[in-house]
């Protein structure tokens, strides 16, 4: 039987591990889930390692992991499942199906109507202040208003998923109103919600915790909900219990179990920021995942941060973005929505100018212009102040031209990063290899035309000893040839070119500027071009575009 492992985020708080651990033991009593492990990826023991290390050693090979999350935020988004890839890179060859987070569900439901109702008979037992008699049958739920306070994400669509809870927990309960709250990073606060409720006439409201164990947080709704009370004594506030350790998560755990194992895994991906641009949250699309440092983990370190709340995510990255061509509409969605979220951008002068314009005014632009024959920023410098924007939790933006992988040395700096340990992205952008071509009116392949296209730098001349092109294969070939910082060699390359057999009357279009205001194209044969374009005075940035696809040009711009 498939093993399962499943996963907390983990708590400073002991209760809240305790009821963590029971659970975790009440699904292995009743045997219907085969091997079980619990673990926490950070703050709790065991940690994960653990648990899917006792799972391997003995003998398995593909498991279940569920993450014990009420809502899909981060933590079920990104942190556990990076957790879980480190799991795999440690044992080669391990599997494993993803779970699908716990609410909202029925058994939930059923769980938090009973903490309700538990709160309201309770307090009656105690003999509190109340009018009228409350017994666990007979809850006065027409007199009572519910607070249901979530944990509160940065992630939009968990938030909306307690407002959901929120109003099924209302539907066909009898509950004078439900009013979703959150204790942490969203609104409204639980002051907050415990005042509209008191606006809008409660005389008596339960504040329920939509938590699944104890914890930092839930003991704060509880010290919140006391501060309004006091300030409010003619209102009767009371405070549910977590949904804790119970048979309800335990058949619920088994459901998602099976549910992961039928490979039925319905989450809701139509509203995650992680893959739709949402007013407001653009940094989080494509944003990379990354296992949280765990201090019991071997592998990992461990920071501080001085978190305020129970942790927060504010890591230091790095995204080496192709920024595309030149004009500020050729970048890729994911690299503009990278950028609207950077703290740092470092840009190169061949990137598109036009986006820094849009830039927040707090955003820390740091030009590495390497303006060519002129003064440069040195590589290493670039890298060194790429990692230490990063190391200080800032997230970069490093913003190149074209594609950052086609003579960008985009991968130089995914390198520096990799060794000083800073997470690093890579966009891909347009290239100009590719666009200026086209924006010129030239398909670098076309049915029938051309089969191949090879991307050169021209940087070196034929013949230079540091050369790596095999001048002579592609003066053979019969395809298109784009050649890239080629403004100073084209004659050379072009004699070169006729000399190893490319027809001398070869179509060959110099693009400049592509995509800017002032772009221009000029054509020539092969064994002219050196001349006209010293003649007419071709500068950089350019490319060269040669083949019989040339011939297809359209006229004037296609941009
Ligand atoms: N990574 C970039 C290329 C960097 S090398 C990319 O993928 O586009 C720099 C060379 O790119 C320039 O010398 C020029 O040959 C070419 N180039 C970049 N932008 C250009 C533009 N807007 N028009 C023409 N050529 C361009």
């Amino acid at each position: 039987m498939t093993g399962l492992v499943i996963v907390g985020h983990g708590t400073r708080s002991a209760a809240g591990v305790d009821q963590f651990a029971a659970l975790v033991e009440r699904v292995r009593r009743r045997g219907d889930v085969g091997d079980v492990e619990g673990g926490f990826i950070e703050l709790s023991r065991p940690p994960l390692t653990d648990a899917v290390g006792a799972l391997v050693a003995r003998g398995h090979r593909a498991l279940v992991a569920l993450p014990l999350v009420l809502t899909a935020a981060g933590h079920g988004k990104g942190d556990i499942p990076a957790a879980m890839a480190r799991e795999q890179e440690r044992h080669p060859g391990l599997s494993y199906r993803y779970g699908r987070p716990l609410g909202p569900h029925p058994l939930l439901h059923e769980a938090l109507e009973e903490r309700i109702d538990a709160a309201l008979a309770g307090a009656d037992r105690a003999g509190a202040a109340l009018a009228g008699a409350v017994q666990a049958d007979t809850v006065d739920r027409a007199g009572t208003w519910v607070a249901l306070i979530g944990r509160g994400s940065t992630d939009p669509d968990a938030n909306a998923e307690v407002a959901k809870v929120a109003r099924l927990l209302w539907e066909g309960r009898g509950y004078a109103g439900v009013e979703p709250g959150f204790v942490s990073l969203a609104q409204p606060s639980v002051p907050a919600v415990l005042e509209r409720l008191r606006r809008l006439g409660a005389r008596r409201i339960v504040v329920a915790p939509y938590f699944l164990f104890a914890g930092v947080l839930p003991d704060r709704i509880v010290a919140q909900s006391a501060e309004f009370a006091a300030a409010h004594p003619d209102l009767d506030v009371r405070v549910a219990e977590v949904i804790g350790d119970c048979d309800a998560l335990a058949d619920l755990v088994r459901e998602r179990y099976a549910e992961a194992l039928g490979g039925d895994i319905r989450m809701n991906c139509d509203t995650c920021a992680y893959r739709v641009l949402m007013p407001g949250f653009a940094d989080k699309v494509g944003r990379p995942q990354r296992p949280h440092d765990h201090p019991d983990d071997p592998v990992g370190h461990h920071h501080h941060y001085g978190h305020d709340h129970e942790h927060a995510h504010d890591h230091g990255s790095v995204a080496v973005v192709g920024g595309g061509p030149g004009p500020d509409d050729l970048i890729t969605v994911r690299g503009k929505a990278l950028l609207d979220a950077a703290d740092v951008v470092v840009v190169d002068r061949l990137a598109p100018q036009g986006l820094l314009a849009g830039l927040r005014p707090e955003v820390l632009v740091v030009d590495a212009a390497k303006v060519p024959r002129g003064p440069s920023m040195a590589q290493e410098a670039i890298n060194a102040a790429l990692v230490s924007h990063a190391r200080a939790g800032r997230r970069v933006v490093r913003l190149k031209g074209g594609d950052p992988y086609v003579f960008g040395r985009g991968h130089e700096e995914v390198q520096a990063c990799v060794a000083a340990g800073v997470p690093v992205t890579v966009v891909p952008g347009v290239s100009s290899a590719i666009a200026a071509p086209a924006l010129a009116g030239v398909p670098v392949t076309h049915r029938g035309v051309a089969h191949d296209v090879t991307v050169v730098s021209g940087h070196l001349p034929p013949g230079h000893p540091d050369s790596l092109v095999d001048w002579a294969a592609l003066a053979r070939a019969r395809g298109t040839v784009v050649l890239l910082m080629a403004v100073d060699t084209i004659a050379k390359i072009a004699s070169v070119l006729i000399e190893h057999g490319r027809a001398p009357e070869t179509p060959v279009l110099a693009v400049q500027d592509a995509g800017q205001a002032d772009q221009r194209s000029v054509p020539a044969r092969l064994d002219e071009i050196g001349a006209v374009a010293a003649r007419e005075d071709i500068r950089p940035p350019a490319v060269f575009v040669l083949g019989p696809v040339v011939a297809l040009a359209t006229t004037g711009r296609t941009d």
